[in-house]
């Protein structure tokens, strides 16, 4: 049998399976998705087994075995395998980068040298051939010492020369000697990072009759044995040696005794950690749903019924009862005994989520988040595996839940961009999701008070009539029970400045806010950091200096003082005065969470607030910490990041204020409206979500703007076509899609030769496809943009531009952005592109990173 093996070096040459040999020994424990040890040059590396077969196309002489197969049960199966090598393909990433995204941490190669005996055989043919070369077999008259290190790792196997020195301190120089003579050897092995706990378990073993007949005749001084035996007689359940010896106030020793004479059972089990141990989830029964909830359900309830793909688009307004669908829609998954994924975005995995699954399926969910330490993470996948449990709810990387009957992939807050992996595999868990269902026949639902425009328009139908990649919408308009969604005001701060008011406050949240501290009722306050002093804004006019070019906002770059576009690189002077109005009152925006806090506490005396941030919430548990004590009412007031607006339903919230709404609206990114309308329309369903009504202040500079109209009047389809609409006449998603190709090096001169060289090989590569599909395709492009002649095959290279954050660790960085749209290869095309610059990143060290539909553009 043979093994194709993709092996545990991330570069362009290893990237494709190398065939060994499968030992007649290992057969039983190799799967594909299994990892293994294997012989690579002179080392000995992880790797993932990719296929099986009865025959090689290599001279099979030639091949190396397998060494070591590191699992019993493979931790990955077929589909993930096949999932890794379209990753790769889509990503433009190696698939050994992939198959490592799919396994935690814990499981990572890890490498160690160890110490093992040498063959006999070998070991006396080498004294033999010594002792004729010269009577140097006086040296091989073994020592005490020698006998004694000899039979310690005879015993073990192999060892680790810590473990040997451990044992035996002084013998440094021994072992080195016993080296070289050629009685040890020594070997690389890959370990795990991490070991399954294990503890001994007692158990009876022989029926409750028996147990007790014996006790009978036991002696009278047997008294510890005899109460062992009794109780044994009653509690058939397997119990911990260590629970039991504490329990019955017996020795291990009666234990054992016991044992010896057949009658109790110890064996040595898994044990998991369980984050959630000693929490009591209280058991919760479906809900009668709403009329819209159940018209929400049906479609997908039906999809699962016939095992058919299908994925959903849940638009439901914040209060909507998502949540009970998915458990509802779930629920049948499991009765029809398959399996679901639920994603949820890290920071709104809060206790407050995890209690709705594990009160509805109880311990058949496994959580996965990174606030779980390693070894937790790691029992919590292996229950996975081992099949333990039929739900996972976890962060973007569950998506790699190593079920086999997948029924339902769910992923809340869709929206989201941190279901978009940023480092390699830059994927998009969305994306993997469709993927991964599409092979299991399942049905994924996509749900958010603010889908993201890619989605939608792919449920609206918006981006022509191709049913390949169509989603169906499902809409809920309704607040359960009725309760209307808040109130919002839109307060203008050129006003307030114009009429003295200083603070950051304006006067209607100011006064609102003195309400609710009168009515004791909790409030929630909004200053999202993020964009914070990047872009300049004139402070009596809301002018905001944009690139003349690019219709994006500039960027600050403190270092130089200079304004600059990171689209298309144009820069600028930072400017005195406002070149709008002329006001002085021009500044770098941004005020910090801290700031918030004092002026507080200096407007309301005795005020309580919760400030939540990555200064506060930077400790293990300490996010969930602070959302417990603002739920059980210890403060009046949550202020935060963006960590405030998402998933959290407290009945008391009543007021919700943002206190400065452009911070996101002008970061240079095309995303920067739709950041903005999703994070107001979120943060706002915040507010009187139960019996209590909730009123919402936004408070801006640009109260005008479409994204802060449209999310104050809780209107998406508003907000939606007036977006699609500059997204299309700008060329941008989710009409044309893009890439970004980032270049770095240590030396400018070489970056930029590289860049132009990159961006002029990538044209001509296209240059050529475009030729070989005949006329119809203009020469000029951009001309096009709005126009689909041909099949509407477009693509252009923009760039090389200096990236937005152009030095990192003193390697520079430049990059092309790739808009394309259409039937166009373009991963096809940047890998031919890439491959042409092999040398200079293996001999120069440049490095090219691709991103395919980036969400971060800095
Ligand atoms: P969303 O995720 O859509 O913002 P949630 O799922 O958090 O909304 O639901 C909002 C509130 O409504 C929750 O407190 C939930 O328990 C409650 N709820 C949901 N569905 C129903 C129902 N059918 N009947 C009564 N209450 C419901
Ligand atoms: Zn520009
Ligand atoms: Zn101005």
């Amino acid at each position: 049998m043979y093994a194709q093996v993709v092996v545990d070096v991330p570069s362009k040459q290893t990237n494709r399976p190398f065939d060994y040999v499968v030992p007649e020994e290992l057969r039983t424990w190799i799967g594909v998705g299994s990892r293994v040890g294997v012989p690579f040059g002179p080392r000995t590396l992880q790797g993932f087994v990719v296929a099986l077969s009865e025959r090689t196309d290599m001279a099979s002489g030639k091949l190396k075995k397998i060494e070591q197969v590191l699992d019993l049960v493979p931790p990955l199966n077929p589909e993930l395998v096949q999932l890794a090598r379209w990753m790769s393909r889509t990503y433009i990433c190696h698939e050994i980068t992939a198959l490592q995204a799919m396994i935690p941490g814990a499981l990572k190669a890890k490498y160690e040298k160890r110490i093992e005996l040498a063959d006999d055989a070998e070991l006396k043919a080498r004294k033999r051939a010594d002792a004729q070369d010269g009577g140097q077999a006086l040296l091989f008259a073994a020592s005490p010492e020698e006998e004694a290190i000899s039979a310690f790792v005879r015993q073990k196997g192999q060892v680790t020369t810590e473990a040997m020195l451990a044992r035996f301190p002084e013998a440094g120089p021994l072992l080195k000697r016993m080296l070289e003579q050629g009685t040890f050897v020594e070997v690389q092995t890959v370990r795990d990072r991490m070991n399954a706990k294990t503890a001994l378990f007692v158990a009876p073993a022989a029926s409750p009759e028996e147990l007790t007949a014996h006790s009978m005749k036991l002696p009278a001084n047997a008294k510890r044995q005899k109460e062992l035996l009794l109780w044994f007689a009653e509690n058939l359940e397997p119990l911990p040696l260590a629970e039991l010896t504490d329990k019955l106030d017996v020795g291990a020793g009666t234990v054992k005794a016991l044992a010896d004479k057949g009658l109790l059972s110890v064996t040595e089990r898994e044990l998991f950690r369980d984050p959630y141990a000693g929490r009591e989830f209280r058991r919760t029964t479906p809900l009668a749903l709403t009329p819209e909830q159940r018209q929400a359900l049906e479609p997908v309830a039906d999809t699962l019924e016939r095992r058919e793909h299908g994925v959903f688009l849940l638009h439901g307004v914040t209060g909507s009862g998502k949540t009970e669908v998915y458990l509802q829609a779930i629920q049948q998954c499991l009765d029809q005994g398959r399996e679901a994924i639920v994603l949820v975005p890290e920071i709104s995995l809060t206790p407050q989520m995890v209690e709705r699954f594990k009160g509805r399926f109880g311990s058949a969910v496994a959580v996965m988040h990174s606030r779980l330490s390693q070894g937790e993470r790691y029992d919590e996948w292996r229950k996975i595996v081992l099949k333990r449990v039929s739900v996972v709810i976890g962060a973007r990387s569950a998506v790699f839940a190593p079920f086999d009957r997948i029924g339902l992939i769910i992923i809340d807050e869709e929206h989201e961009s941190s279901y978009k992996q940023e480092e390699s595999p830059k994927y998009h868990a969305r994306d993997v999701a469709v993927e991964r269902a599409a092979y299991h026949g399942a049905a994924v639902v996509l749900g958010s008070a603010t889908p993201s425009l890619e989605s939608y328009a792919k449920a609206s139908g918006r981006l022509g009539s191709g049913a390949a990649g169509r989603y169906r919408l499902l809409t809920m308009a309704e607040r359960v029970e009725g309760r209307p969604l808040p109130a919002v005001n839109v307060v203008d701060l050129r006003e307030e400045l114009k009429a003295g008011n200083r603070s950051m406050f304006s006067r209607g949240l100011y006064e609102a806010l003195g309400q609710r501290l009168e009515r004791q009722e909790q409030s929630v306050l909004l200053l999202n950091r993020r964009g914070y002093s990047t872009f300049v804004m004139c402070r009596s006019c809301g002018f905001v200096v944009q690139c003349p070019h690019c219709d994006i906002s500039l960027t600050y770059h403190q270092v130089s003082r200079t304004m600059r576009c990171h689209y298309c690189g144009f820069s600028q002077p930072e400017p005195a005065t406002c070149p709008s109005c002329e006001s002085e009152h021009i500044r770098y925006f941004g005020t910090g969470t801290q700031r918030v806090e004092e002026e507080l506490a200096k407007l309301f005396p005795g005020i309580r607030v919760i400030r939540m941030d990555v200064d506060t919430t930077s400790e293990k548990g300490a996010h969930e910490r602070l959302l417990n004590r603002f739920r059980d009412r210890q403060a009046d007031v949550l202020l935060g990041t963006q960590m405030v607006a998402k998933g959290l339903d407290f009945p008391d919230v009543t007021l919700v204020g943002v206190i400065a709404a452009d911070t996101v609206l002008h970061l240079p990114d095309f995303r920067a409206a739709e950041k903005t309308f999703q994070l107001l329309t979120q943060v706002a369903g915040r507010a009187g979500r139960h019996r209590l009504p909730g009123e919402v202040f936004i408070q801006t500079y640009t109260p005008d703007h479409y994204s802060i109209v449209t999310a104050s009047a809780h209107d998406f389809g508003a907000f939606l076509e007036q977006e699609l609409d500059i997204r299309r006449q700008r060329g941008y998603p989710p009409y044309y899609e893009l890439v970004l190709v980032t270049l770095s090096h240590e030396q400018v001169p070489l970056l930029v030769r590289a860049g132009e060289a990159f961006a002029s090989r990538l044209k001509q590569c296209w240059e050529h496809e475009r030729r070989g599909r005949g006329p119809g395709y203009p020469a000029d492009s951009l001309g096009h943009l709005n126009d689909a002649r041909g099949d509407g095959a477009y693509f252009e290279v923009y760039g090389p531009v200096a990236s937005p954050i152009p030095r990192i660790k003193d390697r520079y960085r430049f990059q092309c952005m790739i808009k394309y749209r259409g039937n166009v290869d373009v991963a096809g095309m940047l890998a031919e592109t890439a491959a042409a610059f092999d040398d200079t990143v293996r001999n120069d060290k440049l490095t090219i990173s691709m991103d395919v539909n980036p969400q971060v553009l800095m």
